[in-house]
């Protein structure tokens, strides 16, 4: 099958890529750059979806926890390059002739709203309260498609993703490498996670299996928090990790993201197991002893 994948040069979507291309799809990867194997957005917006796909997917956006930039056009950034790339490949789809068989797209656990004793499954709605979960509620909009265009449409709400070659690992890994790693303000807020093995494994398994539509909830069924994921990155490691980073810190570098590092929900992949998904790491230190190992 041809698959298209919006984001696809980065971190997930290269892993995405990667299975599908070891499971004999055929992968073109959708990018603000050109390439061997890439159509660029201006293309997909002139020409359409290319001929015979069968599957879109869209990983595509700005890092939303970037420490050197800040301020209305980086927010703005942060929107756009989710909400108008989702945006983006619905209405193509929509104009296609010969739509493709599934839409997966992509949102986060930013969408429950932070809480110490909540239980957030698949089948929880919220109405956005802060950034993250507004730009969500947006993200998840934008995916709509008309009724009878018969695609199978999945949305996958992704925790925090855990792998040696990007995300929030590659952003911590020389810190902690130096023993200068620790919890981030009390450390108790849950920190909802997944390997990227999975992460990228619920992509493709969206994608090859029919019964599989709405809502998944992208985190592994073992919940930790901030602390408990700090010991086991560390102690993976080796390494102390006795350098907690404030939460003055992060409110001052991070502004109204730091909410995304100090506040954490529990959330729960209810439908992702019902729907027959198998995890490969569903405990945090056997995730942490492989990305480190
Ligand atoms: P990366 O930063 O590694 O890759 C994202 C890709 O998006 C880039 O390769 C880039 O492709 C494209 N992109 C970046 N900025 C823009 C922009 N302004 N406009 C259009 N395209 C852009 O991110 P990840 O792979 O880690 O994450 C993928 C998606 O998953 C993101 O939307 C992210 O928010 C979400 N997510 C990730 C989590 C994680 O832990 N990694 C957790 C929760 C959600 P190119 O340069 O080729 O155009």
């Amino acid at each position: 099958m041809r698959v298209l994948i919006g984001g696809g040069t980065g971190f997930i979507g290269k892993h995405i890529a990667r299975k599908l291309a070891d499971k004999g799809h055929e992968v073109t990867l959708l990018s603000r750059s050109t390439g061997r194997g890439r159509l660029t957005w201006d293309e997909l917006y002139k020409k359409g979806l290319p001929d015979n796909t069968g599957a879109v997917v869209n990983v595509a956006g700005e890092n939303a926890l970037n420490m050197f930039r800040r301020g209305e056009a980086y927010k703005k950034d942060i929107i756009t390059s989710r909400v108008d790339t989702t945006k983006a490949l619905a209405e193509a789809i929509t104009a296609s002739k010969n739509p493709p068989k599934v839409f997966v797209s992509t949102s986060a656990i930013g969408y429950y709203p932070p809480s110490s004793v909540a239980d957030y499954t698949e089948d929880t709605k919220v109405t956005g309260i802060d950034f993250p979960s507004k730009l969500c509620q947006d993200w998840e909009e934008a995916a709509v498609l008309p009724e009878g265009k018969g695609v199978r449409r999945v949305t996958i709400r992704l925790g925090v993703v855990l792998g040696k070659d990007g995300g929030a690992i590659k952003q911590m890994w020389w810190q902690f490498y130096f023993g200068a790693g620790g919890k981030i303000g009390t450390g108790r807020q849950f920190f909802p996670w997944i390997h990227i093995d999975d992460a990228s494994g619920l992509f493709v398994y969206s994608i090859e299996n029919d019964h599989v539509s709405g809502i998944l909830n992208a985190v592994a069924p073992q919940i930790c928090t901030n602390e408990e994921f700090t010991k086991a990155f560390a102690g993976a490691m080796r390494r102390p990790a006795f350098m907690p980073f404030p939460a003055f810190a992060a409110n001052l570098i991070f502004q109204d993201r730091a909410t995304m590092l100090l506040d954490g929900q529990k959330v729960i992949p209810k439908r992702t197991l019902e729907l027959g998904y198998k995890f490969k790491y569903s405990h945090l230190d056997d995730a942490c002893k492989e990305i480190v190992s």
